[in-house]
C-alpha cells in the first residue's frame, strides 16, 4: 500500500479532564484535500492545533505520521520545518507592520534567510501575484481587508517550504470574489502536489473542493468519505448525527 503523506491515529486531546477528541484517525495522500466539517465545538480546530504542533506532542494521546516518519512537535515551528503549515481562525498578522514584514517574519531560519532587502521585495511581489492580490510589499497590514490579510497568510506560507496547508476556516469573512480566489489557489497547489486540509462550514466549496471529506461529532470520528460520493444532506446528517428527514 502507498504511504499516506499524513497519517493521524488515535489522537486524544483533553482539556482539564474533558476530552475535546475521543480517538480521531484521519489519512491524506500527497496533492490531496481533505475537508473536516463537524458543528460548532466538535474538535476540527483542536485536532488542526494537534497536527501543527500548538501543543507539544506530550499533550495528547495517538501517534502522528508524516512522510512516514513519527512526528513528535513541541511548538509549530516543528512542524513548519516539516512543511506543516497552518493559517488560523483567528488570523495571526502583525497589524503594524508592512505585507513584506509579515512575510517574512519568524522566517529568519528559512530557506530566504540571506535574501537582501531587493530580492526580498522582488521575492514578496511574486507571492502576491501567485495569491493575486494587487498591493505593494510594503503595505502596512493594517491597511488590508480581512479578505486581503488572509490572502497575504497564504503568500507567507507559500514562503516557506509548504507540502501540507491547512486552513481553519478560511473564508468565513471573504468576499465572493476572494472566496474564488483563495479556491484557486488551493486547486492550484494541488496540482503542484501540496496537500491541503480545509475547515468550512460552506458544504458547497467543501463539496466542490474535496477530494475527501471527514466528519467529527462531539471529538468523534463519523467517517471519512469520497466527497464525490456525498451530497450536502449526507454531511450534515453526519455532522448531526441523524438523517435529515428525522429532524
Ligand atoms: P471547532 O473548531 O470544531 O468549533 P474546537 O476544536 O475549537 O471546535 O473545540 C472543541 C472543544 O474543545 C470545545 O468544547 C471547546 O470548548 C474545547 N476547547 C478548545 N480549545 C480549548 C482550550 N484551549 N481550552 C479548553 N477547552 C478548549
Ligand atoms: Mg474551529
Amino acid at each position: 500500500m502507498k504511504q499516506p503523506l499524513l497519517d493521524m491515529r488515535g489522537i486524544v486531546k483533553s482539556f482539564s479532564g474533558v476530552r475535546a477528541l475521543n480517538g480521531v484517525s484521519i489519512q491524506l495522500e500527497k496533492g490531496e484535500v481533505l475537508s473536516v466539517c463537524g458543528e460548532n465545538g466538535s474538535g476540527k480546530s483542536t485536532l488542526m492545533k494537534v497536527l501543527s504542533g500548538v501543543w507539544p506532542f506530550a499533550s495528547y494521546e495517538g501517534e502522528i505520521f508524516f512522510e512516514g516518519s513519527q512526528v513528535k512537535a513541541s511548538s509549530i515551528r516543528d512542524t513548519e520545518v516539516l512543511g506543516i503549515v497552518i493559517i488560523h481562525q483567528e488570523l495571526a498578522l502583525v497589524k503594524e507592520l508592512s505585507v513584506l514584514e509579515n512575510i517574512f517574519l519568524g522566517n529568519e531560519l528559512g530557506s530566504f534567510a540571506r535574501l537582501d532587502d531587493e530580492a526580498m521585495y522582488r521575492r514578496t511581489s511574486e507571492l502576491l501575484a501567485r495569491v493575486k492580490l494587487d498591493v505593494l510589499p510594503d503595505t502596512l497590514v493594517r491597511d488590508l481587508g480581512v479578505g486581503q490579510q488572509q490572502l497575504v497568510e497564504i503568500a507567507k506560507a507559500l514562503n516557506k517550504n509548504v507540502k501540507l496547508l491547512i486552513l481553519d476556516e478560511p473564508t468565513s469573512s471573504l468576499t465572493s470574489t476572494e472566496i474564488e480566489i483563495l479556491l484557486n489557489i488551493v486547486s492550484e497547489l494541488k496540482a503542484q502536489g501540496i496537500a491541503c486540509i480545509y475547515i468550512s462550514h460552506k458544504l458547497d466549496e467543501v463539496l466542490s473542493l474535496s477530494d475527501w471529506v471527514a466528519v467529527i461529532r462531539d471529538g468523534e470520528h463519523i467517517a471519512t468519505k469520497a466527497a464525490a460520493d456525498l451530497t450536502q444532506n449526507d454531511i450534515i446528517g453526519m455532522m448531526v448525527g441523524r438523517q435529515l428527514d428525522e429532524l
